[in-house]
Formats: structure tokens, C-alpha cells, sequence
């Protein structure tokens, strides 16, 4: 359903006297990815590792240097007079529900809005909409004449996802949807995005920085690195055997009950050199990862290993591979 081959995006940055320094800086560095109807793809990664960008891309709320996005088999760049379209089949749902949620407007003109704007729905038929949808995120008849205000961080989060779903979209992007949640209200709303997705044949891109997040809800996942994918396949295999060196510094770095494999993953995160993610603006040559690497070799300095599968549906970018 939605194809992403060797996308670029590249932010222009002028720097000095009169801007007369210029560099890009690749936050998106040739990531290609698949996702199919009812299925759930998990980006991870640090902050600063593209993640979010590869969503603000899809949504083209950022320009693409190249590669190529399609959706059914169309290129978004070549959409034109088709974006209404686009914009019901694929929704986003962030990480602060403010930034959707007028905050002067109550929650049916909110959920309803995209109704009115796509489907020309108003008055009762709209609100009779609004209310089934506000039934199906768990929310009540009543709670459409409140302002977001009223609302918890989890009550405010269905209101988005409601309006979400309102257009019966093929995909929606889940960008650090639930990052700012509690752990309970988390659950809550992982479990409604699961429902949902059985439900509507939903498609998630589900981003985020917990791995421990992302494997509840994901059938695949993407670790992500300074713009690049260094490991993806089946979220059970990425989650139970990482190959690459991050993904098991990510994975050594989620709490488990079992003390014995807690004090095993403590001891692999000791073997980390104590250093920053680095910067984007000046990322290192050679393997992204090589300077917090612990099993970095000399050729991982100067040589960008290239993405290979090492088993079935699952690719792995590191030297190590060979
Ligand atoms: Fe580590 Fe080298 Fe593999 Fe990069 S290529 S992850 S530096 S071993």
C-alpha cells in the first residue's frame, strides 16, 4: 500500500557573515521501507535519528530531496489536483493533541471539522457522525460539547484519534503518540489503536524512541540511526535477536523483571563508549554508529556498510554481517 524507495530529505543550512556558509544536513538519508493494509511498521530511535522527519515527509509537510513515496501504487509528488484525496488516506496523530486540538473549539467542530471540509456534512447528520466516533475511541455522547481543556492527556489523545479515523483513512502516522502519556494511559491507548486497526484495516506508522513502546504495537520495526535504517524485519525477531549493535544496545536498554537477564543487559550497556548521539550537522564517515560502536573494526571508520538480508524479511546494515 505505501512503498518509501532511497528517500532523501536534506534541510539547506546557511551559516557566517551573510549566510555565505552552506551545508545541507541529511535527516533523511536513503530509508526505504513497505507497509501493507492492517499492518503496523515501527520506526525507533533517538531524537535527531530522522524518524519523525520520515513522517513529516510522508505527509509532505517537508520537501524530499529524492527517492520516491507511493501510495497505491502513485507517486505523491505527482498527486495535483488529487491532495484531498491523499490527505483522507493518510492522517497523523502527534505527540502534543494541543497542536491539533484548537483549544477554542469544542470537540464536535474539532472531530467534525474534516467531515464538513471533505464530505460537506453539517448540523445533525454531522454530529450523528461525530458521535459514533467518539463512541468507537471510548468517549461519550456528552463529551462533545466540552473544550479540549476539559480533557486528561489520554481523553485528549482519543479526540484525536477520532478525528483521525473521521475520514476513514488507509494509513495513519503515529508520531510519539503516546510519549507524553503515563504508562497506564499508554496501554489504554495502544490497546484502542489495536482495536481500531482490527476494526478499520487500519495501517500504523507508529514512531518513536521506546523500543519497549514500539514492540507492543508493531508487526515490523525500523531502528533508525543519523537518518539511515540500521536494522529492520518482524518486530519478534528484532525484539528476541537483534543483529546490529544498536539495536541490541536498545534492546539491552528495556527494564526486565528477570534479574539475571537485567544484570546481563546492564553489562552491555557498560561496554558503551560514553558519547552523544552525534550531530546531524557533522555525522562521523564510515558506519553512522562507529563512534559509540563497541565492536567497531578499523574498515567501520571510513566505509558505509550497506543494508543486507541476513535472514528472511529482515535487513541489517553493519559490517559485521559479512
Ligand atoms: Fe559497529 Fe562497524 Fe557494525 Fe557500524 S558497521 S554497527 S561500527 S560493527
Amino acid at each position: 500500500m505505501l512503498t518509501v524507495e532511497d528517500l532523501r530529505v536534506y534541510f539547506h543550512v546557511k551559516r557566517g557573515l551573510m549566510g555565505r556558509r552552506s551545508y545541507d544536513v541529511r535527516a533523511v538519508d536513503g530509508v526505504s521501507f513497505g507497509l501493507a493494509h492492517g499492518q503496523t511498521l515501527g520506526l525507533v530511535g533517538e531524537s535527531g535519528s530522522g524518524k519523525s522527519t520520515i513522517g513529516r515527509a510522508l505527509l509532505r509537510l517537508v520537501g524530499i530531496h529524492s527517492g520516491t513515496i507511493q501510495l497505491n501504487g502513485t507517486d505523491v509528488r505527482e498527486l495535483r489536483g488529487r491532495m484531498l484525496d491523499f490527505r483522507r488516506d493518510l492522517q497523523a496523530i502527534f505527540q502534543d493533541p494541543y497542536s491539533l486540538l484548537n483549544p477554542s473549539m469544542i470537540v464536535a467542530d474539532i472531530v467534525g471539522e474534516p467531515l464538513t471540509i471533505h464530505y460537506g456534512l453539517k448540523g445533525r447528520q454531522r454530529d450523528e457522525r461525530v458521535a459514533q466516533l467518539l463512541d468507537q475511541v471510548g468517549l461519550a455522547t456528552y463529551h462533545m460539547e466540552r473544550y479540549p481543556s476539559e480533557f486528561s492527556g489520554g481523553q485528549r489523545q482519543r479526540i484525536a484519534v477520532a478525528r483521525a479515523i473521521a475520514l476513514e483513512p488507509q494509513i495513519i502516522i503515529c508520531d510519539e503518540a503516546i510519549s507524553a502519556l503515563d504508562v497506564s494511559t499508554q496501554s489504554q491507548v495502544i490497546n484502542l489503536l489495536k482495536e481500531l486497526q482490527e476494526r478499520l484495516g487500519l495501517a500504523y506508522l507508529f514512531i518513536a524512541h521506546d523500543l519497549a513502546v514500539v514492540r507492543h504495537i508493531s508487526d515490523q520495526i525500523a531502528v533508525l540511526y543519523l537518518g539511515r535504517i540500521m536494522e529492520m524485519g518482524p518486530a519478534e525477531l528484532i525484539c528476541s535477536a537483534p543483529r546490529h549493535p544498536y539495536t541490541q544496545l536498545l534492546i539491552s536498554a528495556i527494564p526486565v523483571a528477570d534479574p539475571i537477564e537485567q544484570k546481563k543487559r546492564k553489562a552491555a550497556r557498560s561496554q558503551l563508549p560514553p558519547s552523544e548521539l552525534p550531530s546531524a550537522t557533522n555525522p562521523p564517515d564510515g558506519c553512522p554508529f562507529h563512534t559509540r560502536c563497541p565492536q567497531a573494526v578499523s574498515r567501520c571508520r571510513n566505509e558505509v556498510p550497506l543494508p543486507r538480508q541476513v535472514r528472511p524479511g529482515e535487513i541489517v546494515a553493519c559490517h559485521l554481517i559479512d
